[in-house]
């Protein structure tokens, strides 16, 4: 059974911080404050200053990119231009603070769930199926477990490594990188949109399916996991652009 945790007040600070894609940035905090809890796949509202509006709270929702930890986490972030997030974690520094809520979502795998496993990632989507594969390897899970991870060209690959290293613990771990406009023919992993390449997917209706990115792509995996007879309630999404 999943458990209810209620949300609580925490404060970290930034211990450092790696660009793992144009745009795409790893910030690792370590906490200072709070009651500080999480299950793998779930997410935390980082309460920031409006830029535009000095003064102002608003929050910004970013899922824990590693798996649960006493004191340490890690996020990955997409910056987009202007956006306001993303000008505050552009602008953070290594020893500064963020005041965060936690934990938030249902993304998370209830740890008595023997079924395997579907990941379906864009973008900064992985994160918390990283968080998830972490933790699965930290408890030497055997399952089988495909991960779809879809990114535009070869260059908006991140996680290579720690996917790497993530096969080698996880024995049931495939992962299908789709590059939807590859920019070299040297290119040998799986090429269009991760729902194209999902269209031959042997999928069972056993399966439990966790699919985090942009709104179009989940709307579309989730209608194609629905028709192949999957259960709604082994469905878990996280839309990242709302
Ligand atoms: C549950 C949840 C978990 C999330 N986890 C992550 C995460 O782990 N990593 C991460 O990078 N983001 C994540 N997001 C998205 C994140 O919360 C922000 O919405 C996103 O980073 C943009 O915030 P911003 O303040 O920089 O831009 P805003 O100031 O909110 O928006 C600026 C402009 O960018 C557009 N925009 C907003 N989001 C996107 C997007 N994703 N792509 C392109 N344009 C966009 C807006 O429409 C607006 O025009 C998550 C969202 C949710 C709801």
């Amino acid at each position: 059974m999943i458990k209810f945790v209620r949300p609580e007040e925490c404060k970290a600070k930034l211990v450092s911080s790696r660009e793992l894609a144009p745009t795409i940035w790893s910030y690792i905090f370590e906490v200072t404050e709070g009651n500080f809890k999480f299950e793998a796949g779930q997410f935390t509202n980082v309460r920031l200053e409006d830029p535009d509006n000095p003064g102002e709270i608003i929050q910004r929702a970013y899922s824990f990119a590693s798996a649960p930890d006493k004191n340490k986490f890690e996020l990955c972030i997409e910056l987009i231009e202007n956006g306001k997030g993303s000008r505050y974690f552009d602008a953070l520094e290594v020893g500064e603070e963020i005041d965060f809520k936690t934990p938030f979502g249902f993304c998370n795998l209830d740890p008595e769930n023997r079924r395997n496993l579907l990941m379906v990632a864009t973008g900064t989507g992985i994160a918390p199926m990283k968080s998830l594969l972490e933790d699965l390897a930290s408890k030497e899970d055997i399952r089988t477990i495909d991960l779809f991870f879809g990114v535009r060209h070869e260059e908006n690959l991140f996680y290579q490594k720690e996917l790497e290293e993530l096969k080698s613990k996880l024995k049931g771990l495939n992962v299908r990188l789709c590059l939807s406009q590859p920019l070299t023919e040297d290119w040998h992993g799986e090429t269009g949109r991760v729902t194209h390449n999902l269209e031959n997917y042997d999928f069972n209706e056993s399966v439990e399916v966790f699919i985090c990115g942009g709104e179009a792509m989940i709307k579309e995996v989730r209608g194609m996991v629905l028709d192949a007879g999957v259960d709604r309630k082994q469905i878990h999404v996280e839309i990242f652009d709302v």
